[in-house]
């Protein structure tokens, strides 16, 4: 059995109040100094966590909300003194796809590196737009054999990003055609760049870093390239837009991936790539506008040995009136490749809009071989996506003063979560292997299909 992938976490506490969704309002007059005081009975202890962070405070701006919502004090209080109030920063954070929710329990997760539990607390809503319209087969969580997190099964979360041959070539008794290169990733992720609007100069080292702690790849704009060490190098792919130049021999000799922008010459530059370095696995980019389904496709028609297709940061078609989602385009893409019967040559790698670690799952099961993201590591960083990422801009999160340590600490710890989410995840599906998963759909429900197939027979016009 290969060695389980297992990454080293440590828990690192926030460098900023925490942003949490409730707080208590503690009237104080009239108390009738109980002797059971239900302050004393929190089970989360928060109101002595209060006191003493009243008695410690350093931020004015930054008062004490991270009550849990349990009502147990509000509802047993003897004079009804306690009252539950929400949070206005908290209920500021992100924007309608990236909610606060999302944004909290990123936070936790780049602290703890645990996996978030709800249970039977989860007040949330069973379906919405986007992957919240997919729900996954958890038939199989009562077995524990499939327990794969504890360590009873291996789970296995290794992809690979490369072509493979839809056959051999013989001749005599030998192989005629090499096989070609393929990059081995310990789980189904690419660390993607950070979008323009929130390129900060400290995260690309930290992106590159947390890449080679958790051994993945790092996706680096090569005009913009950092310092890198040689031993760097094999964590990081470099990202070629149109028209720059191709990368220094040498460093491009030490990646195993490079990612060139789609355009015209895009065959030539992945020639050029080549020649210089043949066991490079060379992917394509391609933005998924109105036309980037169909591109795609078209791609993998010829030898191009990967394609990156990237929705817009809220998961939608790029510059689309009424987009398309990037689950319903990765499953378009996914089902067009099999009818072409090219599915299993090429790898497909999907961006924009994964937020959570579910949403890695369901993009595989719609048809990704694995995912990028960006936007997540940088929100594990204490980021409250307020979009005022400019210089000299004042960042909640202080994110200008960040060390490089902390930062490599929560978006490995971000990392680790997602893992163990996927393995648990896939441990209730009864997979044992991510590349079984790509594409199998019978593992999930889709809202539309199953509002289709109640409802349409009576709503349809002609019914
Ligand atoms: S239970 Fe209410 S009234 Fe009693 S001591 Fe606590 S806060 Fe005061
Ligand atoms: S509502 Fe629950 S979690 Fe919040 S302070 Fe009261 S007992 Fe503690
Ligand atoms: S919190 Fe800071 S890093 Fe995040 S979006 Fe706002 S200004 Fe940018």
């Amino acid at each position: 059995m290969p060695e389980k992938y297992h990454i080293e976490t440590r828990p690192i506490p926030p460098r900023r109040p925490r942003v949490g969704k409730y707080g208590i309002v503690d009237w104080r007059e009239d108390c009738c100094r109980c002797h059971n005081c239900v302050k004393k009975a929190c089970i989360y202890d928060r109101h002595r966590e209060e006191t003493n962070y009243i008695r410690n405070l350093t931020d004015v701006d930054a008062l004490f909300f991270d009550c849990m919502g349990c009502f147990s004090c509000v509802q047993d209080c003897a004079k009804g003194l306690l009252s539950l109030s929400l949070n206005p920063v908290y209920e500021n954070l992100g924007n309608a796809y990236w909610t606060p929710e999302i944004i909290r329990t990123t936070w936790l997760q780049a602290e703890t590196a645990k996996i978030p539990v709800s249970g039977a607390g989860y007040k949330g809503r069973f379906s919405g737009p986007g992957f919240d319209a997919m729900w996954t087969d958890m038939s199989e969580i009562v077995r524990p054999t499939r327990d794969g997190i504890h360590g009873r099964e291996y789970i296995s979360t290794s992809v690979d990003i490369g072509r493979k041959p839809a056959f051999l070539h013989f001749e005599q008794g030998e192989l005629a055609r090499p096989i070609p290169a393929l990059v081995d990733l310990p789980m189904p992720l690419l660390i993607d760049m950070m979008p323009d609007q929130y390129r900060l100069s400290r995260l690309e080292p930290a992106m590159i870093k947390t890449a080679r702690k958790t051994d993945l790849i790092a996706l680096v704009d090569y005009r913009s390239l950092p310092k890198l060490a040689r031993s760097q190098l094999r964590h990081v792919a470099f990202y070629l837009d149109q028209g720059v130049k191709m990368p220094d021999a040498d460093m491009l000799r030490q990646t195993r991936l490079v990612e060139i922008a789609d355009g015209p010459d895009v065959a030539e530059r992945i020639d050029a790539v080549k020649q210089i370095h043949p066991e490079i696995v060379a992917v394509v980019r391609v933005a998924l506008t109105s036309d980037g389904v169909e591109r795609a496709v078209k791609l993998a028609e010829g030898e191009v040995e990967a394609i990156h297709v990237v929705a817009d940061l809220q998961g939608n078609e790029v510059g689309a009136e009424r987009p398309r989602f990037i689950k319903d385009m990765i499953r378009k893409i996914h089902r067009d490749l099999i009818e072409n019967s090219r599915r299993d040559e090429v790898t497909l790698i999907a961006g924009g809009g994964i937020a959570l670690a579910e949403h890695t799952a369901k993009a595989v099961i719609c048809g990704a071989d694995l995912v990028s993201i960006n936007l997540p590591l940088l929100i594990g960083l204490e980021c409250h996506l307020c979009r005022r990422c400019e210089p000299g801009g004042s960042c909640p999160a202080k994110l200008e003063q960040v060390e490089l340590d902390y930062c490599v600490g929560r978006m490995t710890n971000l990392i680790a979560a997602w893992h163990g989410q996927l393995i648990e995840v896939m441990g209730a599906m009864g997979m044992r292997e991510i590349r079984r998963l790509r594409g199998d759909v019978g593992r999930a429900m889709f809202f539309e299909d199953l509002e289709e197939q109640t409802f349409g027979k009576l709503f349809t016009s002609g019914s």
